[in-house]
């Protein structure tokens, strides 16, 4: 049995098309106008498929194939994009995932466990963080983060859920009607360049990372720039700065191989002729261990505490978000392994930098994630793209472990 290439292919053209941005790629935000429109699309697609549909409340949305005894068998990833991004990213996983579905179906293939399509709500974390619709699934979400939290447009999530039939709490039940899971696949893009640099079709994810988030402050004094001397000054800015690279040095040498990074600054007042008071900034770090994880968050804020204390500064700090990394089990990767060696595809082990629902999952459920190419390594632009043929294998691949998975 292979998948019908052509139609899955058509498939993501038709998506593509949904939530075009004026200012280049798509932009589908969950619960947006784009992405309702998404949803009443795929649900449709669902149900001409023959697959059983169904919404929790957080608005993921399921495909599900045979009754049969035993636990689910789940093929996933999500619809929503970041702001102006590419038509792949989530995609071609929940896309590849119907095509399975849809020729398992097609076939009358009589499988012993039931077989579960799943489209999560804001993997890309345009509403309160990350994966609210797999942390939804799993029972994992914070009430107050839920009534009190802000999207990244600024608006309260209360009033986002306003124009749709979704509340907080059928979030906070969502995971009440979930049933129990055995394995959970999901095929992705890379979001980097390694496959295509070793020029190998498919990846096998052996872990994805784990990731800290915090919003930081350097708390100093605003003072005139031209009569303040440089010895008496409190500038957060230099804190800041200081600590950029400081941090980098420390993860460079100390833990190469995980990740700090500084991606969004505000330096107030933010004038000439004024010696920085206050500096914001996010500061984030990932790793592939659990203990690198705690020794990299007590090393690194230590090292913000100092120095904010050597420039008579204040340091604060608020976690927004935090994951732990997750070593995908041997079985699936043996599987996935032995299922691309029959269909004669290279593969070479990979780890996920970024986050995926997978890795949500795994608290409940085996999880186990498939990469393609991502040609140059770009995602989250309008220049995300794909070379078809590396699809057609990830999805069979992902057919043939489903099939093995459920029989
Ligand atoms: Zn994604």
């Amino acid at each position: 049995m292979q998948i019908n290439f052509n139609r899955l292919k058509k498939d993501i053209d038709e998506l593509g098309r949904i939530g075009r941005d004026p200012k280049g790629g798509i932009t589908r935000p969950s619960f947006s106008k784009a992405d309702l429109e998404a949803r009443a699309w795929l649900k449709e697609k669902i149900q001409e498929a023959g697959l059983s549909c169904r919404v929790d409340g957080a608005g993921n949305i399921f495909g599900r194939l045979g009754e049969g005894q035993g636990k689910t068998i789940m093929v996933g990833s999500h619809i929503d994009t970041v702001i102006n991004g590419g038509m792949f990213d989530g995609s071609v996983g929940v896309l590849s995932g119907l095509e399975c579905l849809r020729r398992i179906q097609e076939e009358g293939y009589r499988l012993r466990k039931p077989l579960e399509l799943a489209s999560f709500t804001d993997e890309e974390g345009n509403l309160v963080g990350d994966f609210l619709g797999s942390r939804a699934f799993v029972g994992e979400l914070d009430k107050e983060l839920l009534e009190k939290g802000l999207t990244a447009f600024g608006r309260p999530l209360k009033e986002i859920l306003a124009g749709t039939e979704f509340t907080i709490e059928g979030i906070l039940e969502a995971h009440k009607s979930r049933p129990e899971i055995e394995a959970y696949l999901e095929l992705h893009i890379e979001q980097g360049p390694v496959l295509e640099t070793e020029d190998v079709p498919i990846g096998i994810v052996d872990l994805i990372t784990g990731k800290h988030y915090r919003w930081c402050s350097y708390i100093g004094n605003a003072s005139h720039s031209g009569t303040t001397p440089l010895e008496l000054r409190q500038d957060a800015f230099l804190g800041l700065a200081d600590f950029a690279l400081k941090s980098t040095q420390y993860v460079a040498t100390k833990h190469y191989g995980s990740m700090v990074t500084i991606g969004k600054v505000n330096v107030m007042p933010g004038a000439f002729s004024v010696v920085p008071g206050q500096a914001d900034f996010s500061f984030e770090f990932r790793s592939g261990s659990k203990e690198t994880m705690s020794v990299l968050e007590s090393e690194l804020f230590s090292l913000a505490e100092d120095i904010a204390s050597t420039r008579g500064l204040a340091f604060v700090s608020r976690i927004i978000d935090k994951t732990e990394p997750v070593k995908i089990p041997p079985r699936l990767i043996n599987l996935l392994q032995e299922e691309c060696r029959k269909l004669g595809h290279p593969f070479m082990p990979v780890t996920s930098g970024a986050g995926h629902d997978a890795q949500i999952l795994a608290s409940k459920a085996d999880a186990a994630m498939i990469f393609i190419p991502s040609p140059d390594g770009i995602s989250h632009s309008p220049q995300e793209t794909i070379r078809w043929e590396d699809l057609e294998k990830g999805a069979n691949l992902l057919l043939q472990a489903l099939l093995q998975l459920a029989s």
